[in-house]
């Protein structure tokens, strides 16, 4: 247990709860890295971990991730993430009755933390979890929740994507532009469609070619080579599949101007945002550009705002991102700097 203790010392955040699991044979971590904006907000996420100190190391990392995230998507709301570490991902009334334990914990917070779905989880989890809780979130639209968040961050991402335009190109027209969307999942898949509709001319790379291929019909784009696809001439990489795609063996290979997309954690290392300033490569942070999602369940669940008042916050992310855009240009620092500064900043009031 001592490796506990070290991780717990190192951290910077306010407080873990760890729950032993004994049913499942697993753990419950609890990280809350920030209240002061509000209570800590963050997925819940399940998977298996070759230790459990490894899965409190990860709770403990995003739980810090959201307090910038959130704090600089202004919801009033601090940084917080549960990891859910189990020795195989249970099924059934198994899973049930772990997400109904877990549920019982973050209830005995009464609000200090409050969660949703991340890796491994999704809507059905948290109507699972809302049996015990009220403190959830991105609950299914059958049990009163807003549904499958994907959408709501494509919008979001797609005014990120113009705010770069503009930044880069002095206009935000996407006609005559090319995108290349990688993953055409959830949110790729919404954000293609929505890119083509607006002129774009869109590539589609995804391992799965059967929904690359619809997704590229549904935008009038086309596909492209996984394998590939990074090395596409176009004006955006739109990175919506998996995180840490932009590293020193790929930077080199790029041939875009603008990366825009929802992945998380894209930069394999902090250091990869200098290496793409030096190629003359415009970075939208990651963390802001893919708020939508969080912004919207948080306005319909949370706080029973219209549909309008969630389209203007998700074209807000642009005018975010052209303030980074301004603030990075005015000093000199990557845009990923000029991000964790406002993060900073926000959390320094
Ligand atoms: P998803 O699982 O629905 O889609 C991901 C797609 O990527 C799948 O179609 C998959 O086949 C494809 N893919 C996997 N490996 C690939 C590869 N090497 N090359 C090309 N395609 C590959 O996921 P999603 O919800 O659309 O999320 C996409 C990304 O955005 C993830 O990194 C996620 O963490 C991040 N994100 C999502 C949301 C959201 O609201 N869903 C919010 C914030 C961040």
């Amino acid at each position: 247990m001592a490796i506990f203790e070290d991780l717990l010392e190192r951290w910077d955040g306010e407080q873990a709860v760890i729950h032993r699991d004994r049913e499942s044979g697993g753990w419950i971590f609890i990280c809350m890295h920030s209240t002061q904006l509000g209570p800590a907000a963050g997925g819940t996420r399940l998977k298996v971990y070759d230790t459990p100190a490894d899965g409190l190391r990860d709770a403990m990392r995003l739980s810090a991730g959201m307090t910038a995230k959130l704090a600089v998507a202004d919801l009033g709301l601090g940084g917080g993430k549960a990891v859910l570490a189990v020795p195989k991902i249970p099924e059934g009334d198994e899973r049930r009755a772990l997400l109904h334990r877990y549920g019982d914990a973050v209830e005995s917070l009464r609000g200090a933390f409050i969660t949703s779905s991340d890796v491994g989880t999704g809507e059905t989890d948290m109507d699972a979890i809302a049996e015990r809780t009220e403190h959830v979130f991105g609950r299914s639209k059958a049990k009163g929740g807003a549904g499958d968040p994907g959408p709501f961050t494509a919008v979001g991402v797609f005014h990120g994507i113009k705010a770069s335009l503009a930044h880069v190109y002095g206009t935000d027209d996407l006609s005559g532009r090319t995108v290349l969307v990688q993953g055409a999942g959830s949110v790729g898949g919404a954000l293609a469609e929505l890119l083509g509709r607006d002129g774009a001319a869109v590539l589609v790379a995804d391992v799965d070619t059967a929904r690359a291929a619809l997704v590229a019909a549904a935008a009038d784009g086309s596909t492209l080579e996984p394998e590939s696809a990074l090395g596409a001439e176009c004006d955006v990489y739109a990175p919506c599949a998996l995180g840490a795609t932009l590293s020193s063996t790929s930077i080199p290979e790029l041939r875009c101007r603008i990366v825009a997309g929802s992945a998380n954690n894209q930069l394999a290392r902090a250091e990869d945002a200098d290496l793409l300033q030096s190629a003359g490569i415009l970075y939208a942070p990651d963390y802001v550009i893919n708020a939508g999602g969080a912004i919207a369940i948080n306005y319909l669940e949370l706080h029973d705002r219209s549909q309008a008042e969630v389209d203007t916050a998700l074209a807000k992310i642009g005018d975010t991102l052209t303030e980074i855009y301004a603030r990075a240009e005015a000093t000199g620092m990557t845009t990923a700097a000029a991000a964790d500064a406002l993060a900073a900043s926000r959390l320094q009031t």
